[in-house]
């Protein structure tokens, strides 16, 4: 097994959003990435740059933070070559490591433009190393800048930052540093291709939480209409838990609900609805996890006191 930490830099269009490509925001001009063996040791390296096909002048802010020359662009190797040479460089057993989620989603962008064949396995999982940053070293909903982690842990910084191969490092460097069992067990998962069946859904488990991950629907409300969907199962034994307070919608978008497993206690339950990569469709991530009674309390209070100011209005 390989860990791949890659990081990418890309261009936009450079005459404004309205004249972009619809399939193609960002046109990848590099990928950089770093091997590590299973005991996060740094075997190889990749660096290349690309070609660009769609963009051919660079954005502002694209000049602004990335220092890419024109000419090493012109000299380059176009996409398709390239990720040849970086899909056989990272191998078949590959854990994708990332600084945040957008990388991942801009390089499965870049390969279905250029029509080219799947990279990665179904479902995709890789470690967030910026989102596994902050569960290790502050609340696990703030993201933070590479740089900022760099800093904080006293990394030495004696490469620049936004060079494709520098951020990879970084970010290996900064992995070094997360316990070995958070890591592994907070993994992500990529939505950008979404299980099309129900017998393609998602379901993971957690040390303290479960995941689905269910197929498109038409609309918000036939998601929320779907029976496995609203389903709530004990992610520990596996049975049928009751529900306490059916799936209702606070302030935000998320609906929630609380059930009872008889023999494992209270769950509560959350439906993230999201839209498609496409923009046509609707998915939703359904996570359920085990609570105090305390806390199972406080939601029963709360949902009663809101049901009740919708009683008096
Ligand atoms: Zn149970």
């Amino acid at each position: 097994m390989n860990y791949i930490v890659f990081d990418l830099e890309w261009n936009q269009c450079p005459d404004g959003k309205e004249h972009e490509l619809r399939d193609l925001p960002f046109e990848i001009l590099e990928i950089g990435a770093i091997k590590l063996n299973s005991e996060k040791i740094e075997t190889d390296r990749f660096h290349e740059y690309i070609r660009p096909t769609v963009y051919l002048r660079l954005h502002s802010k694209t000049q602004e933070i990335v220092h890419i020359d024109p000419e090493t662009l012109e000299s380059a190797d176009f996409f398709p070559a390239v990720l040849e040479r970086f899909r056989k460089w990272c191998g078949p057993d590959a854990h994708y490591c990332t600084w945040g989620s957008l990388d991942l989603l801009e390089l499965q962008r870049n390969i279905r433009y250029h029509k080219l064949p799947g990279f990665f396995p179904f479902p995709l999982k890789f470690y967030d190393i910026q989102k596994i940053f902050s569960l290790t070293f502050e609340d696990g909903k703030s993201r933070r800048t590479l740089e900022h982690a760099v800093d904080m842990l006293h990394i030495k910084k004696n490469v620049p930052f936004h060079e494709a191969l520098s951020d990879a490092y970084y970010t290996a460097a900064v992995m070094r540093f997360l316990p070995e069992d958070t890591l592994l067990s907070y993994y992500s998962i990529d939505y950008f291709r979404i299980p099309q069946r129900r017998n393609e859904e998602i379901y993971e488990t957690f040390e303290n939480y479960s995941k689905y991950v269910s197929k498109k629907f038409p609309s918000r409300t036939a998601v929320m209409k779907d029976r496995v969907v609203r389903s709530t199962t004990c992610y520990v034994c596996g049975k049928k838990a009751v529900k306490k307070i059916p799936w209702f919608t606070g302030g935000s978008k998320n609906y929630r609900c609380l059930s009872y497993c008889e023999e494992h206690g209270w769950l509560k339950g959350k439906i993230r609805i999201k839209k498609t990569e496409d923009d046509k469709s609707y998915f939703c991530v359904k996570t359920l996890k085990l609570i105090s009674e305390e806390r199972a309390q406080e939601i029963i209070t709360r949902y009663k006191e809101r049901t009740e100011k919708k009683r008096d209005l």
